[in-house]
């Protein structure tokens, strides 16, 4: 079986699900940029164009609210136009709350009286009152509003306007003509520079006898301020213009009307100086269009604004697809980026879990390994913050702790039993080499002792003589006394050969009711001198009711120090003893 790390196990499937999910997620984003992009360029036009109606809208609706107003009020109650200062004031605070109302007025059908609030739309000048009739008639002056006087302090006095009778402006005679109300046309203010529009309507008695005519008018400067501040991806435009395509307002630098000459021109779609407003002038159609501007694709919509009393006004927004196709891509790629990272931060926040479950579990295995029970218990306590993992390392090192004590405890025994066999084994070694009758040597004790001393004899260059003896005649003392008496004579023998010889000499039972004795660095005269106190002490011991026994001696011996094969010796001194039988026992030859 393939075996994987718990690190591996938790990291790779992530790894596996990042790339896997990270290509899906690559794939769809493209094709639904590909597929939604011109959705969502169209979304973001009309979101432009939602608020560039809503500005329009309300930016124009004052003017029609004002002039119906006015004409509602004058309608009702003709009588305050007697005194045209009666509705100075009512002109002058209706103005307040719209600085861009430059104009709201009226004039006088019977008398061509004008009086009208006055707001300068660049804010030089203070909001005042104008008349053509106080002064000089016929002449239009401005007064700083009282609210008690309602004219106060006169503020300005030239150019002179002598002879202008609004019953001969346009404002005046297309109102009445229309018998409605009636906008002017778009148009530069005289002495400001921005475009106005005003409207106008006849105001009628009850009977239906014309009263005169009210007005309102604004600078357009407002709209095209606005315009100005929307902000627009690079390269994106908008306008707003007339139905023939005099431009309104522009999100883009350039004049709205340019005068040469003394004669002063509005600035269209056409003959604007932006190459996109010009392409753009071509398709001036309601809907979306796309355009090509030097190479560049734009999505192009035109909405149409109903304004009261029958105007109709354009708006145009145009934005390279490049810029909505790099947004959508942008913000594709965001959350791509999102949910790779996603995937990283679990990856990695597994592998440090990983880290923290397998680090403890190597550590137990490590110690486990080893095969000593401390590095078991030497393991930190807790092991690890994890409860599994550490209940597991609680019961090894109980377990560990356990096996300690029986292992301990074994070894004492194994000690133990191990001493008891030595000692055991130490004393049957000695029963093997033991003559059980005598407690002499038997023959494998000689052996052993024999080579021992050869070698004692050669290192040390000393003498070594080896004795065999046999009693004599022994047949008969057993037929004589019975075999335990000759047990005891066998036992009486062994006594007599150790009481002569050094404590370190050997003395053997080698066989039967034969002797041998082993004597290092002893000269022959002592040997003989011993072995003659021996027959000597036998004459002194009888075995049994003044029975005594005598021995025949054989002797090999040698005085250097060259090395000797124990079995020369044995023969040599077989030899003489078989000399010594032979000769009438009871006699030693060496
Ligand atoms: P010789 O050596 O002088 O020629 O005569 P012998 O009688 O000693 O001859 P032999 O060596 O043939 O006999 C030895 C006898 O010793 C035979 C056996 O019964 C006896 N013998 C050997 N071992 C023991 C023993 O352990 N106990 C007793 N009681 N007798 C033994
Ligand atoms: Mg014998
Ligand atoms: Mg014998």
């Amino acid at each position: 079986m393939v075996l994987i790390s718990l690190r591996r196990l938790i990291v790779i499937p992530f790894i596996v699900l990042m790339l896997f999910a990270g290509g899906i997620m690559y794939y769809f984003s493209t094709v639904t940029v590909s597929n939604v992009a011109d959705g969502v360029g169209l979304h973001y036009i009309k979101e432009v164009e939602n608020r560039v109606y809503d500005r329009v809208v309300d930016f124009i609706a004052p003017l029609n609210d004002i002039v119906e107003i006015n004409r509602k009020a004058f309608s009702f109650r003709p009588n305050q136009l007697n005194d045209l200062s009666n509705v100075a004031g009512r002109f002058y605070e209706q103005a307040v709350p719209y600085t861009y109302m430059s104009f709201i007025s009226f004039a006088a059908e019977r008398d061509g009286k004008y009086i009208a609030s006055v707001r300068d739309p660049f804010g030089q000048t203070d909001h005042h009152l104008t008349s053509n009739y106080l002064t000089k008639p016929f002449s239009l002056e401005g007064f700083e509003y009282d609210p008690r006087q309602y004219f106060g302090e006169k503020i300005t006095s030239a150019p002179p306007y002598d002879g202008y009778d609004p019953r001969k402006r346009p404002f005046y005679t297309d109102a009445v003509k229309q018998g409605d109300a009636v906008w002017s046309d778009v148009a530069p203010y005289y002495g400001y520079k921005t475009l106005g529009v005003g409207l106008s309507a006849p105001v009628y008695d009850q009977q239906g006898n014309l009263l005169g005519v009210t007005a309102t008018s604004v600078a357009l400067i407002e709209l095209d301020k606005f315009l100005k501040s929307i902000e627009l991806g690079d390269n994106s435009y908008a306008f707003l213009a007339e139905e023939n395509g005099d431009l309104i307002a522009t999100s883009k630098s350039g004049e709205l009307y340019r005068t040469e000459d003394g004669v002063t021109t509005r600035v269209s779609l056409k003959t604007h100086e932006s190459k996109a407003f010009q392409i753009a002038s071509k398709q001036l159609v309601m809907g979306a269009h796309t355009l090509d501007v030097d190479g560049e694709h734009y999505l192009y919509h035109v909405h149409a604004i109903a304004l009261p009393h029958g105007k109709k006004w354009l708006i145009g927004v145009l934005i390279p697809q490049s810029y909505y196709y790099r947004l959508l891509t942008e913000y594709s790629n965001s959350i791509l980026l999102i949910t790779l990272g996603l995937f990283i931060s679990i990856a990695l926040i597994g592998s440090l879990i990983a880290h923290h479950i397998g680090k403890p579990i190597r550590a137990l295995n490590n110690a486990a390994k080893d095969s000593k029970f401390e590095s078991i218990t030497r393991l930190p306590n807790p092991l690890s913050p994890i409860r599994e993992i550490d209940s597991l390392s609680q019961g090894l090192r109980v377990m560990a702790h356990d096996l300690s004590d029986i292992m301990q405890n074994l070894e004492k025994k194994v000690a133990q039993r191990t001493s008891d066999l030595k000692y055991e084994n130490e004393h049957l070694l000695e029963q093997s080499n033991q003559d059980e009758l005598t407690g002499l040597y038997n023959r494998r004790g000689f052996n052993v002792g024999f080579d021992r001393a050869l070698l004692t004899a050669q290192q040390q260059s000393r003498s070594i003589a080896f004795v065999i003896c046999d009693i004599d005649h022994f047949k008969r003392v057993n037929d004589l006394f019975g075999h335990t008496v000759g047990d005891q004579a066998l036992q009486v023998v062994a006594d007599v050969l150790k009481s002569q010889v050094r404590q370190h000499d050997i003395v053997a039972r080698y066989g039967g009711e034969e002797f041998a004795l082993v004597m290092v660095g002893m000269s022959q005269e002592e040997i003989l001198s011993r072995l003659n106190k021996v027959r000597q002490a036998f004459l002194e011991r009888p075995v049994c009711e003044n029975h005594h026994i005598t021995m025949s001696f054989g002797i090999a011996y040698r005085n250097n120090s060259a090395s000797h094969a124990p079995q020369t010796l044995i023969t040599e001194a077989d030899e003489k003893l078989y000399q010594a039988k032979n000769t009438g026992r009871d006699k030693i030859v060496a």
